[in-house]
């Protein structure tokens, strides 16, 4: 056929960037795998919605895929082989997998990072008490929430109690269809004036989210609070524990909705935690999957990012940099400190976790030019911050080019966006802690809309993007 195209049309096409929507390039197989990538990723998000049971859930996953134990290698201190799949817990709140490569160590890792705590409410220490014949349980909000999103709506209590010599009981209530949910209630519209004249910050406040718990009393006329005693009473039968055995217990209250698909044409997915489980369940299948690699590969997996990444389960902690020079130093008689810092160096990673999808409900908090879309695949944010960038992490355009060559040989969809407005606000992720370290470190993740609410919502063609991206960069980044 004639080529129709005029000179300026010709110079378009080789000078201007062109984004795509990836759903024109899915069909028959390919929209098969996607789809049941989404449905595997549907049901994990169901059983694993706190830290705790992602790890418990991702452990069974790994040793399926034929990971072992670290710990238990480095007692043998056995040198690694390639091929060899590792994972590590970290105080079941934080987790590391790696698949050993042929190169050697020093010569650095591929990482890709994610974390695995999300906005919720927790459970006071001393949170159950009885007012008008109501069993209620007192707490405080966990990460960047907006509190009136979380009133009339059902709610689970999943975590765990250590009793007092030192049992540990799990506790997960309000996920199975036979199983009661609680909520927090909210006032009724025709008594809310002065509530609704109150600025959205304050019309629900945080000594306000108190979770309603019971309100059938303990058949005894002389007992007192018998609300209270009824659920104290119900708790030891089912579980065994006494009220002190509440101050030594980490409960956490998250949404009662399972995953769904939404919209008419199915290619969205609705669900509490998908930041960042969007980004490190992908990344952990990706990572399952792979064989015959150059260079080690390792996906970590993060607590407390919603609150700081503080602690011996954050990123901040020197979890990843004990693990690497435990990875350094087995069945290697000349370990020294060098081994370890060549290894962070010459480290490269993908600081993964999402970025807020354009949404034309709220269109003035973006620049448009350089927001997320859904269907565009990738989001590549070269830095975080907020208000002059003050915070965040900002990748080398050096390192960013070589993402971008092996995603454009490798078919990877992907864009660039940043969180918002220059002075609307901002925000940061793990990827400063291990740059800190020396490594090459780009944030990128998925685009979600609705971001620390309830339900979130993400694009399925993102999320499979996603997963090819993180099987590129684990296989070909050099
Ligand atoms: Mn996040
Ligand atoms: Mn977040």
């Amino acid at each position: 056929m004639e080529d129709k195209k005029t000179e300026g049309q010709k110079l378009q096409e080789r000078l201007s960037y062109n984004s795509i929507n990836i759903w024109n390039k899915i069909s028959g197989d390919e929209r098969k795998k996607l789809d049941d990538f989404c449905n595997g990723y549907k049901l994990f998000l169901d059983r694993a919605k706190t830290e705790r049971e992602y790890v418990a859930e991702a452990r069974k996953e790994a040793e399926k895929y034929g990971f072992v134990s670290f710990d238990e290698l480095v007692k043998k201190d056995e040198k690694l082989s390639p091929g060899t799949k590792v994972y590590k817990i970290i105080r079941n709140k934080a987790m590391i997998l790696s698949v050993i490569g042929k190169r050697p160590i020093e010569e650095g890792v591929n990482i890709i990072g994610g974390h695995i705590d999300a906005p919720r409410i927790d459970l006071k220490q001393n949170p159950l008490y009885e007012d008008s014949e109501m069993g209620l349980m007192k707490t405080h909000y966990y990460g960047g929430i907006k509190k009136y999103q979380w009133v009339a709506i059902p709610l689970a209590l999943h975590g765990v109690v250590i009793k007092a010599d030192g049992t540990v009981v799990n506790i997960c209530i309000g996920e199975d269809d036979n199983d009661p949910v609680f909520t927090i209630s909210d006032l009724l519209p025709h008594l809310a004036k002065d509530q609704m004249d109150k600025k959205m910050s304050e019309g629900i406040t945080g000594e306000g989210l108190n979770l309603l718990f019971g309100s059938e009393p303990y058949n005894d006329e002389k007992a007192s609070n018998k609300v209270k005693l009824n659920i104290l009473n119900i708790l030891n039968q089912k579980y065994g524990i006494v009220e002190e055995d509440f101050y030594t217990a980490e409960l956490e209250i998250v949404p009662a909705f399972k995953a769904r698909d939404i919209g008419i044409d199915r290619s969205m997915i609705g669900a509490y935690g998908q930041d960042d489980r969007v980004c490190s369940y992908p990344a952990m299948k990706a990572i399952f999957e792979l064989k015959d690699i150059e260079r080690t590969a390792v996906c970590l997996l993060t607590d407390k990012e919603e609150i700081g990444s503080m602690g011996n389960t954050g990123a901040e902690s020197r979890l990843f940099e004990d693990f690497l020079a435990a990875l350094c130093a087995i069945g290697n008689d000349k370990y020294n400190d060098i081994v370890l810092r060549k290894c962070l160096n010459n480290s490269m990673m993908l600081s993964a976790d999402v970025n807020p999808a354009f949404d034309p409900n709220y269109e003035s908090v973006y620049d448009k030019r350089n927001a997320s879309y859904f269907g565009k695949g990738i989001v590549i944010e070269k830095y975080t911050g907020a208000r002059g960038k003050a915070g965040g992490s900002d990748a080398n355009p050096e390192f960013i080019a070589k993402v971008r060559k092996i995603f454009n040989e490798n078919s990877i969809a992907w864009h660039v966006a940043e969180l918002g407005k220059v002075d609307q606000g901002g925000g940061g992720t793990i990827a400063q802690y291990i740059a800190n370290l020396g490594a090459e470190v780009l944030d990128c993740g998925v685009s979600i809309l609705s971001m620390h609410a309830p339900y979130e919502v993400t694009s399925k063609a993102d999320v499979y993007t996603f997963y090819n991206g993180c099987k590129v960069f684990y296989e070909k980044m050099q």
